[in-house]
């Protein structure tokens, strides 16, 4: 039991509800696809589904690592649904949305981590729904060969995205099956394969980081090419999850996202509801537009 402790003020939950989001829920229901939207609990979902924005979780709902801040399940996983990428093309064209997030649990059971899946998901979004731009939230492929992220790559997202979650000395007790260079080579390494993926990254904050840690995630990010930045507050699913070590003020996420501009990230994402996510597709057309 890890007691957090209350949540303030400006921690502010809409319950999800209304038309929006029950159109949402079905469309999602009926193609029989997982979410990261449910599976994590996010507290954005009213907000997100409501205008139909929904995070496909590929690869089934449960993850061979037990990250201690993540409310996915741990366990052995169920056999990949070769339908499954086709599905997630039909919800997208019947959402009818712009930009498309595609995340997954880690499958270290797969020789190549799941990653010819993802690449078949980003092919048959693009072949029902060309104008959709697609951004993928993938696994490390920590033990994979390199052809794992070259398949990923290959498929051509628009966005590469792949979160190092917390500053590396808190690697152990928050992300303990990963390792923080190998994140930090792997989206250098996207960007070496492809001149024109948009890379993007992104911590939580709260769990007992210093801000000079967090300064220096992002140096590390700067220095391997990565564009995008997400910065938002650590919330515990249950109490057998790592606690809250602190919630950090909306002055200082002002502040972290004008330190990570400074840097010179493209966009940078930084509120206490932020999400790897959130707002994702509004914040890319702007760039694009820009
Ligand atoms: Fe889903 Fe991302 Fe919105 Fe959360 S922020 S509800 S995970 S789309
Ligand atoms: Fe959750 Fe991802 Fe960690 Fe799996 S690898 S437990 S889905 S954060």
């Amino acid at each position: 039991d890890n007691p957090s402790p209350s949540k303030p003020p400006w921690i502010r939950v809409r319950a999800p509800s209304g038309g929006g989001y029950a159109a949402t829920r079905r469309v999602i229901e009926e193609h029989g696809l997982s979410t990261v939207c449910q599976e994590a609990g996010c507290p954005n979902v009213g907000e997100c589904w409501a205008q139909g924005h929904a995070t496909m979780m590929v690869m089934g709902e449960i993850c061979t690592r037990g990250c201690s801040f993540c409310n996915v399940a741990t366990g052995r996983p169920d056999a990949l649904d070769p339908f499954e990428p086709v599905k997630v093309a039909d919800a997208v064209a019947k959402l009818g949305l712009a930009h498309v997030v595609i995340t997954s649990v880690d499958r270290d059971d797969l020789a190549d981590g799941g990653a010819g899946h993802i690449a078949q998901t980003i092919r048959a979004v693009r072949r029902k729904r060309p104008e959709t731009t697609i951004e993928v939230l993938t696994p490390d492929f920590l033990r994979c060969p390199d052809s794992a992220l070259e398949a990923v790559i290959e498929a051509a997202p628009d966005v590469f995205n792949h979160n190092l979650e917390t500053v590396p000395g808190l690697y152990t007790a928050i992300r303990p099956g990963a390792r923080y260079y190998h994140s930090i080579r792997l989206l250098e390494r996207a960007k070496e394969l492809s001149g024109v993926v948009f890379t993007k990254s992104g911590i939580m904050v709260g769990l007992g980081e210093r801000r000079e840690e967090v300064l220096q995630v992002m140096d590390d990010l700067r220095c391997a090419g990565v564009d995008f930045l997400t910065i938002g507050q650590y919330l515990q699913p249950t109490r057998k999850h790592a606690a809250v070590d602190r919630y950090v003020t909306p002055e200082e996420f002002a502040s972290l996202e004008e330190a990570a501009y400074a840097k010179g990230f493209l966009m940078v994402s930084a509120s206490p509801l932020t999400r790897s996510s959130y707002h994702a597709g509004d914040d890319f057309a702007r760039l694009r537009a820009a």
